[in-house]
């Protein structure tokens, strides 16, 4: 790693990277936390989509792998950022450059292109051969609570990391935009695994269920540990045919629950 020694910008841009990452991770997953595991516990409760809360073992496991993620988040990133800062990338520094309408469309395009990378990424972690070494320590999360979307082995967290330089070299794209992104990023994934569905019962039934993916399709994921391998949208899953089988049906059994005490107003 020549790179580390060499470049005496490394160590801060990583330090820097690490406190953003992990700072912007502590704000959301500690808010989801407080909300569905706290405040909202009993009120939120219909809409659980597995009925019960994980041990407080499993919740520290999570939190002490998702510390290690965004240690390597910030080391992949930095070098993500000296190889833009070495042209080695498409990243711009001048808003000028490419407009405002491109800054907005990169972020589409690194969503596009993160939703893509993590389908078949996921897919060939469930290989078996792949599986033990790299993915299962996810998959200890089997009811998973916002601190389990950087819950990750180191390996894992490494594939994951590779949005950063990916989305640099494919798309011309500002930091800022990228920051952006990366909001976007986590509040899905924090949703995904926070494991409430608050989405209305008829989205299923709508084109968007066809197209939007729900936390109902990740924590089955995590509960049945095959199918439903995608991220932003369902559309990987539907083109491959991999969504789970009972993924609609529990959807609308999640979201057909009503909260303790309700009336029933269905024939
Ligand atoms: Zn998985
Ligand atoms: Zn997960």
């Amino acid at each position: 790693m020549e790179v580390l020694h060499s470049d005496p910008r490394f160590l801060k841009l990583a330090g820097q990277m690490a406190v953003d990452i992990g700072v912007r991770y502590s704000l959301f997953a500690g808010l989801a936390w407080l909300l569905g595991y706290a405040l909202f516990r009993q009120r939120w409760f219909h809409r659980k989509i597995i009925r019960a809360f994980p041990a407080t073992e499993d919740v520290r496991r999570e939190l002490v792998w998702s510390v290690s993620s965004v240690v390597i988040f910030a080391l992949v990133g930095a070098l993500t950022i000296l190889a833009g800062h070495h042209g080695w990338t498409q990243m711009y520094w001048k808003l000028s450059d490419h407009g405002s309408l491109w800054f907005v469309g990169s972020i589409a395009a690194a969503i596009v292109v993160h939703d893509a990378l993590f389908y078949w990424s996921h897919r060939w972690m469930h290989r078996p051969r792949w599986f033990r070494l790299v993915h299962r320590l996810h998959h200890e999360s089997d009811n998973p609570t916002p601190w389990a979307a950087y819950a990750f082995s180191p390996f894992e967290a490494v594939v994951q990391a590779l949005v950063f330089p990916v989305v640099a070299l494919l798309i011309p794209i500002h930091p800022f935009a990228f920051g952006l992104f990366m909001v976007w990023q986590i509040t899905f994934n924090v949703l995904g695994h926070t494991g409430y569905e608050f989405h209305p019962r008829w989205l299923m039934d709508s084109r968007w269920g066809r197209y939007l993916n729900t936390p109902t399709n990740h924590v089955l994921h995590h509960e049945r540990i095959r199918g439903n391998y995608g991220l932003y949208f369902n559309i990987w899953d539907r083109w491959m045919g991999t969504n789970h089988p009972e993924y609609e049906n529990r959807f609308r059994e999640v979201t057909r629950r009503l909260p303790e005490g309700a009336v029933s107003h269905e024939s």
